[in-house]
């Protein structure tokens, strides 16, 4: 299948030709046609998948065939991180470049100054943060009366975060007769309650099994000490010349110590959290992509949104509470068809939330030993293994027998 035979208007083709897009991902093949057909959707699509080109691409096509005397937003996206929003307010301005449509991405802990005088210029595509976008609202800055599409983007991470009076605030603000498309990695009760009030007779797309970790991503768990784990970190790095390794603590204070530690081995690393600036995020994540800095550390939060091109290493370097948060993780490394590897440090205290993460994904990760990094602490892996009737599948008797 090629992207000419959705019909496509040909500047978009252009511009997919330029990104270099041979073929459309599943998901693409799947919603294309049917956002195309006008029809509300829901699909489940994780990260990685090409999801973003899935609504933009439709919502470009009817934007650019559409009458409308543009004075105000006829595209509204709503994503949970300002990290999200840049990166889908880039996909817009990337697909529609040849287009005489303008995007504008509006998120907090920036002045608003810049995103009203960007806005005062015109908008037809809005990528929002909820915050943000109801100071707009308030402020009458912009005008959502005449909105024809709605898309909520990573809605499981938007309920999560407990953005959903905001949303219900938000819908007051939009016209009743749009189409609207939801997309999310995970479903359960919430997202079904919250599609009934946003959508009208959807198509239900998925192209990955509910819940599903990334296919191509390789996973493995090293059972370590949990004092070892920093050292663990730096000596895999290092032995192995990983070069753009993403990894994931649960806290703020874990990722700054982390980096700080990192540092000292003599790898290039920043953390990115809730805390740093926006600016500082920023400026992390550019040297994280033009390989200026070899390790970054983020907290969950942090990291939604991140687009790496071919990024091969993610470390659990704590597993977090949430075990879908895992799948988010995870979901940073292979994107895109390309693999990855997803690396978790399991300390003993921790064997519980890897049973949350094999519940939800329904598949069991080895556990396994690094020689030279076994855990002192066998006898807690093993009680605790043996109250989930789980277990390690190899490395273990190679590993004892040193
Ligand atoms: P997303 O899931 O939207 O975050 O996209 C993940 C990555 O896949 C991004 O880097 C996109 O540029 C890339 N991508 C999207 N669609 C395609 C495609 N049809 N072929 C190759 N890469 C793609």
């Amino acid at each position: 299948m090629s992207f000419s035979s959705f019909g496509l208007n040909p500047l978009l083709l252009q511009a997919i030709e330029e990104k270099g897009y041979s073929q459309p991902t599943p998901i693409q093949q799947e919603a294309i046609p049917a956002i195309l057909n006008q029809q509300d959707v829901m699909a489940g699509a994780q990260t990685g998948t090409g999801k973003t080109a899935a609504f933009a691409l439709p919502i470009l096509q009817q934007l650019a065939v559409s009458d409308s005397a543009n004075a105000s937003v006829q595209a509204l996206v709503l994503t949970p991180t300002r990290e999200l929003a840049l990166q889908v307010g880039k996909s817009f301005q990337q697909y529609g470049m040849h287009m005489p449509l303008r995007t504008v991405v509006a998120y907090g802990g920036v002045s608003i100054n810049n995103q009203l005088s960007e806005i005062a210029k015109g908008v037809d595509v809005l990528v929002a943060t909820p915050g943000r976008l109801i100071d707009l609202v308030m402020r009458e800055a912009i005008d959502l009366s005449s909105l024809s599409f709605f898309v909520l983007d990573e809605a499981d991470r938007m309920l999560d975060m407990g953005f959903i009076d905001d949303i219900k605030r938000i819908l007051r603000s939009v016209p009743a007769t749009r189409q609207t498309l939801l997309f999310s990695a995970t479903f359960d009760d919430a997202i079904f309650k919250l599609s009934q009030k946003l959508l009208s007779n959807p198509t239900l797309i998925e192209v990955d099994q509910r819940n599903a970790t990334a296919s191509q991503v390789e996973q493995i768990a090293y059972e370590v000490d949990k004092h070892r784990k920093r050292e663990i970190t730096s000596f895999l790095i290092g032995s192995k010349n990983w070069q753009q390794v993403l990894i994931f603590t649960r806290t703020k204070k874990s990722a700054d110590d982390l980096a700080k530690e990192m540092c000292k081995d003599g790898l290039k690393t920043e953390a990115i959290h809730g805390d740093k600036s926006q600016g500082a995020r920023e400026r992390a994540l550019e040297g994280f992509k033009n390989g200026t800095i070899r390790v970054l550390v983020a907290t969950d939060v942090a990291s939604r949104g991140l687009d790496i091109q071919q990024l091969k290493y993610v470390i659990n370097y704590e597993l977090p509470h949430n075990a879908e948060d895992y799948i988010h993780r995870i979901g940073r490394t292979g994107r895109a068809g390309e693999t990855g590897l997803a690396l978790t440090l399991l300390s003993a205290d921790e064997t519980w939330l890897l049973d949350e993460i094999h519940k939800i994904t329904d598949t069991r990760l080895m556990q396994q030993w690094l020689p030279g990094y076994e855990p002192n602490l066998d006898q807690n892996f093993v009680q605790k293994n043996k109250k989930a009737g789980g277990g390690r599948t190899n490395n273990r008797g190679r590993s004892r027998r040193r």
